[in-house]
């Protein structure tokens, strides 16, 4: 049965899943605040690194709480009073179990292998956005060979196809990187992608494939009358119809779900971008692993993309923090002292606190849908978030692996 479905975001989720629902002949409609541009959805590292683990880990435990309060960590969080964020910060904490983080990494591995096959096709329609090379994880320190070597293991168990390479011939061809990398542990599945590009061109392909986009729709609220979600209200205060409401607004999402009575504890991490213009860019994208910065080439220039900063939902530009970005990744890539700025970009990952991205039927409702969460791992898990958010609409269950993902954790 077509259904007429409402999505709220248009970022990667919100866009994949809009697509998805079309293609399974809905009427979609989807209304974002803004111009699909300047969302962490385009200026991500462009990454999609399956089986990345969780935030939450076992050494984040032992790390977090002295890092985050280091000001030039990857990993801060400015001081400010706050009990939303204190009691995340204890959920955090006790999602850093070995237990916990065994189980969300099983459903995350899964999730990102399903979802790293529903990509085929996308990288064949736009292979200018997406690139199938592979993506490298690099270390040039002996604790950082140890984590490589572990997350090897790690890996290989749950079936990646992964490969450890020594620093020289890693680098073999690419002159760009520096003699003092020891090593690096390659994703042979992994894509590197344009996401600015990704985002504007899924946008494209919805539109011409018979969806309604309406950009510079915010929307304020979502009208509930008992067990349904009745229209939803633009800031103007137009008031828009249909079936189905999917709410697929990153951070934004809670705020959206308090609408309709449900709680989804959700912190805004903030990651910076730098556009750098290089004589001779690198070829190969990597993660600098003891930097927490991504490289990722774009034809003249590289995009550095990194830090995590819990400091609320807000766009300010900390100088500090984006300077952290080239400082700490020049002893990989020592071309980047004679290299130009040419822009800068900060957004907000939407992050739970267990790790998990919050993906389903918001309990108590017969026609609202919620998927949101993904934290770093969004562009890496859109098709599956997509396959799964339009599988429950058609009125399927999550399936079991899925169900710790449920957004019913939250009722
Ligand atoms: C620095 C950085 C690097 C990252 N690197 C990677 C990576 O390499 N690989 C990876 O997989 N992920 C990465 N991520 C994470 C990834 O970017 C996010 O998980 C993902 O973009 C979230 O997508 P989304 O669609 O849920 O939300 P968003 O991209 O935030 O999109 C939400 C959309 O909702 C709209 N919206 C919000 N409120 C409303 C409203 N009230 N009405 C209408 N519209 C609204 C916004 O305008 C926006 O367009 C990175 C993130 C950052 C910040």
């Amino acid at each position: 049965m077509s259904d007429r479905i409402i999505i709220i975001g248009g970022g990667i989720i919100g866009l994949l899943s809009g697509r998805e629902l079309l293609r399974r002949g809905h009427e979609v409609t989807l209304l974002d605040a803004g111009d699909l541009r300047g969302s962490a959805s385009t200026g991500n590292a462009g990454v999609i690194s399956p089986g990345h683990p969780p935030i939450p880990t076992p050494a984040a435990a032992a790390q977090a709480f002295k890092l985050l309060l280091n000001r030039r960590s990857p990993l801060y969080i400015p001081p400010r009073p706050s009990l939303p964020l204190l009691r995340w910060l204890l959920e955090f904490r006790r999602a850093c179990r070995p237990d916990h983080f065994q189980m969300v990494s099983a459903v995350l591995d899964r999730f990102s292998k399903r979802s790293r096959e529903l990509f085929d096709p996308l990288v064949a329609e736009v292979p200018g956005a997406l690139d199938a090379c592979g993506f490298s994880e690099v270390v040039r320190s002996e604790d950082g060979r140890q984590h490589l070597r572990e997350e090897h293991e790690r890996l290989e168990r749950f079936g990646f196809n992964v490969e450890l390479k020594d620093g020289d011939t890693w680098r073999a061809g690419d002159a760009g990187w520096d003699g003092g990398i020891l090593e690096a542990l390659v994703h042979h599945e992994g894509i590197v992608a344009r996401p600015d590009d990704l985002v504007l061109h899924l946008a494209d392909r919805f539109t011409a494939e018979g969806g309604t986009l309406r950009t510079g729709s915010p929307v304020s609220r979502v009208d509930r009358r008992g067990d349904r979600a009745e229209s939803v209200c633009l800031e103007t205060g137009e008031r828009v119809e249909g079936d189905i409401v999917l709410i697929a607004a990153g951070i934004w999402s809670s705020a959206l779900g308090r609408d309709l009575g449900l709680r989804v504890p959700m912190q805004a991490a903030k990651g910076y971008h730098l556009m750098m213009e290089m004589a001779e860019p690198p070829q190969a994208a990597a993660l600098l692993s003891e930097a927490c910065v991504v490289v990722n080439p774009m034809g003249t220039q590289v995009r550095l993309a990194g830090t995590l900063e819990l400091s609320g939902i807000n766009t300010r530009m900390v100088r500090r923090r984006l300077d952290m970005l080239p400082q700490a990744a020049r002893t990989y890539l020592p071309g980047l002292s004679a290299a130009s700025p040419r822009s800068e970009w900060n957004g907000l990952r939407p992050c739970t606190a267990d790790g998990l991205p919050v993906i389903g039927p918001i309990p108590g409702l017969a026609n609202a849908f919620m998927a949101t969460g993904h934290a770093m791992m969004g562009v890496t898990l859109g098709p599956g978030t997509a396959e799964l958010i339009a599988d429950c609409i058609d009125g399927r269950a999550l399936p079991e692996w899925a169900q710790p993902m449920t957004v019913a954790r939250y009722a």
